[in-house]
């Protein structure tokens, strides 16, 4: 039905009309204002208006002038109506405000009836045109849809990508004939299902999330996933989509794209493996844990199960085992336990070990598992572990197979490749080189310590390479020989060891290893003569000689063995007289005078007492060794405590020796020192004078004051020392003339200790030589204070040296 408007002010007017046009049967609409007329034409689709002219506000003139303003409504054909005028002007202006006719009152019914009529009819064909044009504008489109669906669906079966539609709602609604080849299903199949069945477990979740965010927001989705090809593996793809929409915004369909980039992912995948293992392998010297992690890094990244076996001590030993399930874990460790190197195993990692070669075996069909089980016990694990497809890598040290790396896939299904096969070997080499550099450290380590120990040590080493150029000269042998490291190594031998020649010849050198007998040498050494003990080893490097000064042991030695010869010595000649003369004293069948008599038994009696004496030197050495002789000070009178030692000495003198005192001041001190060791040390000093004054002469003792103490000059005209040895003679057991040659002879203990007593009351004895001939021994002993008349120190033996 058809809107005609009418209007009026006055509704009689409005009825009137309303009569007339009923028979129309079109749908009226009334408006009784301008106002009114404008408010209908914004409400209703109107095929023709009756205006009238005279109204009060809007009049009919204005009102069709606002009405042709109006895109919406400048089309429809105004007839005024009016009673009033009908001169020309006001037909003028009815036409220039728009109408397209004019009616005055009173009307023909008839009249007005057909020319609104007329209008009507316009404005029905006008609709049909206009429906008209739309469909056809619609069959075009749809012929253009049509057409251009077809192109995109050609464009995109011959598109070497996966190509696919969805429905706004994300229901797949179309796969191109690739995406149906490569899961070997049916389109419709395909389209039912969608992509869960296909996408890798792990990846689902992922998916899920953004495909679901793209449908939520028209935001294009892409993704990296798995999908599973009808093989059985998995592969990376990229997945797009983008949104087609209409005029208004709105998503129509989903277009989508799976791209295979497994190559590159793995290719990519592969490169950051490496430079990961390497971090790894690069950052630790131990190499047992390093190869552990490198199987653990390799799982699940490029395997489902990975093992290191190292040959240690010639045999095949699992290192690591990692596998991606941990159930599982158990099976791979027995069979890394059982075949390791099971010798008729023609694959896997012993025949990798003896070969040399690298094993890829990419897929593991029945017939091939029958081959390659050793037993059915093997057949049975592997079986169980699902072995897919594996490859073994040598480790390659030094040009020596040390360990074999074996990847496995199960689980995951992959295939490996020459790719992967590319990728173990990069990693084998890599952790080849691993586990040699951290082998050199350990050695160069081992070398540093052994280094460091050598310095430590009390023993001179140092090395004579094969081309005799000293290549080690420890901090020991800086000190022993006096010769700089520095001017030592890297030099020849020869140049700059003084005996080097002749060490290089007498020094035993022992193949190492193997004790090493030393050779005892004597060597020139800033002046001095050293006694070195010196031994030598051999090895692959050179010879390694290691050296002692045993100068003082060799003293010792040789002080030890004249110790014996002379206190045998010394014992022997007492004995022999007291054991004559009591023979002698013993036999009945001489009648002795009584004159022999007595001579016999004086032996006896000076003998024993020389043989006490020896015995108490020894006793008296011993106890200063140890610490234990006791000293009293006391206050004492030199010139008294001289003179009973001079009337003891002058009782058994040889003949053309005598024996003065002079003293050369009357108020001498008394000196502070224990009475009876002063006796000894001054009897000590007499009896040396004369015993060395083998051909005679005046033995002088002399008593003076020298500041705070008391000093004895002992002076003879015997054999005398000379100056090199003063300072020995006061040694233990130090004798001039230790095989008394010239027929003395003695223990070599009367000076040291003397030395050692005189010390012990802080005094002082040492010897010069004698004007001319023969010798000088000084004592000299502290006064004692007078307040300290009559008091008595007791001093540990020691505490005072
Ligand atoms: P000994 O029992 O051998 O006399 P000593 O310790 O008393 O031991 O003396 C050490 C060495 O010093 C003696 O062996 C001797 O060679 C030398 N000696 C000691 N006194 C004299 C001296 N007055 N004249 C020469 N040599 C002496």
């Amino acid at each position: 039905m058809t809107n005609v408007l009418l209007v009026d002010d006055r509704p009689e007017n409005l009825l009137a009309l309303e009569g007339i046009l009923e028979p129309l049967g079109q749908n009226l609409l009334y408006a009784q204002s301008g106002e009114d007329a404008l408010r209908q034409l914004l409400l209703h689709d109107v095929a023709v208006i009756l205006l009238d002219v005279q109204m009060p506000e809007l009049d009919g003139f204005e009102t069709a002038s606002l009405i042709k303003q109006r895109e919406r409504t400048k089309h429809i054909p105004i007839i005024f109506v009016t009673a009033i005028s009908k001169d020309e002007q006001q037909v003028f202006r009815g036409y220039s405000a728009g109408a397209v006719d004019y009616v005055f009152k009173p009307f023909n019914p008839d009249v007005l009836r057909s020319k609104v009529s007329v209008f009507i009819e316009l404005h029905e064909k006008s609709e049909e045109l206009q429906r008209q044009a739309e469909l056809l504008k619609e069959q075009e489109l749809a012929e253009l849809r049509r057409e251009s669906e077809e192109r995109y669906r050609f464009l995109a079966e011959s598109q070497p990508d996966q190509i696919w539609t969805a429905t706004p709602n994300g229901e797949l609604d179309y796969v191109n004939q690739r995406a149906v080849d490569y899961f070997e299903t049916s389109f419709t199949e395909m389209v039912e299902a969608g992509w869960t069945n296909v996408v890798h477990p792990e990846d689902l979740p992922r998916r899920l999330e953004r495909w679901q965010r793209s449908l939520d927001t028209g935001q294009p989705y892409e993704n990296e996933l798995r999908l599973r090809r009808a093989d059985g593996s998995y592969r990376w793809h990229l997945t797009r989509a983008l949104p087609m929409r209409d005029r208004r915004g709105s998503v129509v369909k989903w277009f989508g794209s799976n791209t295979d980039i497994d190559d590159r992912k793995r290719a990519e995948e592969a490169q950051r493996f490496l430079v990961e293992a390497g971090a790894t392998l690069g950052g630790s010297l131990d190499y047992r844990s390093t190869l552990a992690s490198v199987a653990k890094m390799a799982v699940p990244r490029i395997a489902d199960w990975s093992r290191v076996d190292m040959l240690e001590q010639g045999r095949l030993r699992t290192l690591a085992v990692q596998h991606v399930d941990p159930a599982k874990i158990e099976f791979a460790l027995e069979l890394a336990r059982r075949y390791p190197e099971d010798p008729d195993a023609r694959r896997g990692p012993p025949n990798v070990l003896r070969t040399g070669e690298s094993e890829l075996v990419p897929e593991i069909t029945e017939d091939r598992l029958a081959e390659l089980a050793v037993d059915d016990f093997h057949l049975g694990l592997v079986r169980e572990l699902g072995f897919q497809s594996y490859m073994c890598v040598p480790l390659v040290a030094r040009g020596r197979v040390i360990g074999v790396i074996s990847f496995v896939s199960a689980e995951s299904g992959r295939r490996y490749g020459p790719d992967d096969l590319a990728l173990a070997e990069e990693l084998a080499r890599r952790a080849a080189t691993a586990v040699e550099n951290a082998q050199l450290y350990r050695e160069v380590e081992e070398r540093a310590q052994a280094a460091r120990v050598l310095e430590t040590v009390g023993d001179g080493v140092f090395l004579v390479d094969g081309e005799g150029i000293v290549r080690l000269w420890n901090r020991a042998a800086e000190a022993l020989t006096g010769l700089r490291r520095d001017d030592v190594v890297g030099r020849s031998a020869e140049d700059v060891l003084p005996v080097w020649d002749h060490l290089s010849v007498r020094v035993p050198v022992a193949g190492a290893p193997g004790p090493a007998s030393a050779e005892t040498l004597p060597l020139e050494l800033a002046g001095r003569e050293r006694w070195l003990s010196i031994s030598g080893v051999g090895f692959d490097e050179g010879t390694v000689y290691a050296f002692r000064d045993i100068t003082e042991e060799r003293a010792l030695e040789r002080i030890r063995q004249d110790l014996v010869a002379t206190v045998s010595h010394e014992l022997r000649t007492p004995l022999a007289a007291i054991y004559g003369s009591a023979l002698t004293l013993a036999r009945d069948d001489l009648e002795l005078e009584d004159a022999l008599h007595e001579k016999l038994m004086e032996v006896i009696v000076e003998e024993s007492s020389r043989l006490a004496d020896i015995v108490n030197d020894l006793l008296v050495a011993s106890q200063l060794d140890a610490g234990r002789l006791e000293v009293h000070i006391e206050r004492c009178d030199a010139r008294a405590l001289t003179e009973a030692v001079i009337a003891a000495a002058r009782t058994h003198l040889p003949e053309g020796v005598t024996v003065e005192l002079d003293v050369g001041t009357n108020d001498l001190p008394l000196v502070a020192a224990d009475e009876g060791q002063l006796r000894q040390v001054l009897g000590n000093l007499i009896d040396n004078a004369v015993k060395y004054s083998p051909d005679g002469g005046d033995v002088r003792i002399r008593l003076e004051r020298s500041d705070e103490y008391v000093r004895f000059r002992v002076s003879d005209e015997g054999l005398g020392i000379p100056p090199a040895e003063h300072g020995r003679i006061f040694e233990k057991f130090y004798r001039l003339d230790p095989h008394m040659a010239r027929g003395i002879g003695g223990t070599g203990l009367g000076l040291y200790i003397s030395r050692e007593l005189v010390r012990r009351v802080k005094g002082r004895i040492w010897v010069e030589p004698n004007d001319g001939q023969g010798s000088v021994f000084y004592v000299e002993i502290p006064a004692a204070a007078e307040s300290e008349a009559g008091r008595k120190l007791r001093i540990e033996a020691g505490a005072g040296s």
